[in-house]
């Protein structure tokens, strides 16, 4: 471990990389107990029996470099979203197309905005592609789009909207955004991350697989990860205008999208309807559990995606270490709240319980 002012010893790499925040996945509490993983909101579900059996078969391949580009998996999303494929890039997961983008705008100088708080990935990877983060603040845990726009200035060159936004699971209506696409400069590439958008039942959100057509500035990005309950493959795919898909192409890792992970989402995406009743589940889930906890006299966000959060301030790493004596694990933001994904009924059962005595307790001890 190193200090700021204190060299590291060793190879001389970039200072960023003592500086960097760590980005700390979400470990299961140790329990011998039954354990609740609803700190890094996964699908609950376990893979269908045909995506393990696409895998296994895959492996059957593992000597040969994969498919380039994965193109059966771009014509298959192609088919399905009626998109043409050459506005289409698959990657190893969001995440890294994400690293993708802010390595195509990440020229000297140039700035990156987001909204804060939101995926906790956006700063790690500015400070990676040595990009500069503006990030302004949340209002009422939403995106503040009208001071997004003024603050844009001659070094924005990529805006980031999380709809709808980890960890407040709100949304941007397409009136808002449509608006905010109007005062900016073409030349100011939108990302709109959707990882949670198949979740969504709000009428006023329109999605950026609508949007893109209009504004060519405009890329979406959409991942296997949360509705298809694919988050051990890695895999997620954007969808923008080939202007800009086809220069993005030649930043992506070659052959990072392995043929393990193209196999399964293609798997994933002819059993669409099965998994979506998944999601319907989740969503019906996510209102029950939020109701309960309201009925309990927590603040509970109205969420669009497969998680809630919880406004807690200063008690949320007490809470985060109750869950964690019931087995369950939940993503604490000290001193600003917790974010709890909606897992199947048992696992939401035992949080709602965790919740009730959290309330029963802070009535006992006013
Ligand atoms: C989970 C998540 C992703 C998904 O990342 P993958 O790399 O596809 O697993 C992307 N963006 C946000 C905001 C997320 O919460």
């Amino acid at each position: 471990m190193s200090t700021e002012d204190e060299r590291p010893s060793g190879p001389r790499l970039r200072p960023v990389l003592d500086t960097l925040r760590h980005f700390e996945p979400s470990v299961a509490p140790c329990e011998t107990g039954p354990v609740h993983l609803l700190g890094s909101n996964e699908s609950p579900y376990d893979p269908p029996a045909e995506i393990v059996a696409a895998v296994a078969e895959a492996a059957l391949r593992l000597n040969r470099y994969p498919d380039y580009g994965g193109q059966r998996l771009v014509s298959t999303l192609s088919r399905m979203h009626a998109v043409s494929e050459d506005r289409i890039v698959v990657g190893a997961g969001s995440v890294a197309l994400l690293q993708m983008l802010f390595q195509s705008v990440g020229e000297p100088g140039a700035e990156v905005m987001y909204a804060w708080r939101s995926f906790e990935l956006y700063p790690v990877l500015a400070d990676l592609a040595g990009v500069h983060s503006v990030r302004v603040p949340l209002t009422d845990g939403g995106h503040d789009l009208r001071t997004m726009a003024e603050l844009m200035g001659d070094r924005t060159r990529m805006i980031i909207v999380c709809n709808p936004n980890n960890p407040t699971g709100t949304v941007v209506g397409s009136a808002e955004l449509e608006e905010f696409m109007l005062r900016l400069p073409p030349d100011v590439l939108v990302v709109l991350d959707e990882a949670y958008f198949e979740y969504v039942r709000d009428p006023n959100v329109v999605s950026g697989l609508v949007l893109h057509r209009r504004w060519p500035n405009l890329v979406v990005m959409r991942t296997f990860s949360k509705a298809y309950g694919l988050a051990g493959v890695r895999v997620g795919y954007l969808v923008g205008d080939p202007v800009v898909t086809r220069r993005l192409r030649r930043a992506c890792l070659a052959y990072s999208l392995n043929t393990v992970a193209q196999a399964a989402a293609v798997t994933a995406l002819e059993l669409h309807d099965r998994l979506f009743d998944r999601v319907e589940e989740t969503v019906m889930e996510r209102t029950r559990v939020r109701e309960a906890l309201v009925a309990s006299g927590l603040t509970v966000a109205d969420s669009q995606a497969n998680f809630l959060w919880l406004p807690l301030g200063e008690e949320s790493a007490l809470f985060g270490r109750r869950c964690a004596e019931d087995g369950i694990a939940v993503r604490v933001f000290p001193n600003e709240g917790v974010r709890v994904s909606i897992g199947d009924p048992s696992d939401n059962e035992a949080f709602m319980a965790v919740c009730k005595h959290w309330r029963d307790r802070s009535t006992a001890g006013a």
